[in-house]
């Protein structure tokens, strides 16, 4: 999975005009994924990185209802494979750094809400970078797919 130059890289927007066309993006995406892939999402609060997330688990055929884990750290669910839902809105560097976030991607699929703060930390492996704007109750996705892999498979995000 580690690749020492990030030879290909994808940029993506699409935009969503309400909650359920984000779940089925998040869906579409969900479709795609294998475990070990990593997906980093940022925007500010409420810009739909839990309604995206909700849509992924529902990709991997995740039937439980998948909440905003406001207070929990590391959610985990079953279906395909496993989902990590990671969210690092109150965590600090080292608690970060502490959270071992390796070991998830080694099990499943891995979803970080507020991936910005984890600066550049994965910046050599294969990822899939999502940033949304919030414009009225438009969603805009700019989207990077860093891998060659993720730009074959991810047919959803053509
Ligand atoms: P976050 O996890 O980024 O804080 P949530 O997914 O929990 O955001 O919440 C997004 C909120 O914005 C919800 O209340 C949702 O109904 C609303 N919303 C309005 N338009 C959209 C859209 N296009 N995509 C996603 N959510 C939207
Ligand atoms: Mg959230």
């Amino acid at each position: 999975m580690i690749i020492k130059n990030l030879v290909k890289q994808k940029r993506v927007k699409i935009k969503t005009k309400n909650s359920d066309e984000t779940f089925d993006l998040g869906k579409k995406i969900g479709e795609s994924l294998l475990p070990g892939n990593l997906l980093l999402i940022s925007g500010e609060l409420g810009a739909g990185k839990t309604t995206l997330i909700k849509g992924i688990a529902k990709g991997l055929d995740i039937d439980l209802n998948v909440k905003s884990p406001s207070f929990v750290i590391v959610s985990e669910y079953s279906g395909k494979y496993k989902l990590y839902h990671i969210d690092l809105y109150r965590l600090d560097g080292e608690e970060i750094y502490n959270l071992g976030l390796f070991e998830f991607l080694e099990n499943g699929v891995v979803c970080i809400e507020w991936a910005d703060k984890l600066e550049n930390s994965f910046n050599d492996f294969e990822n899939i970078k999502i940033d949304i704007e919030i414009v009225n109750e438009d969603r805009i996705f700019n989207i990077i797919l860093n891998g060659e892999e993720f730009i074959k498979r991810c047919t959803a995000l053509q």
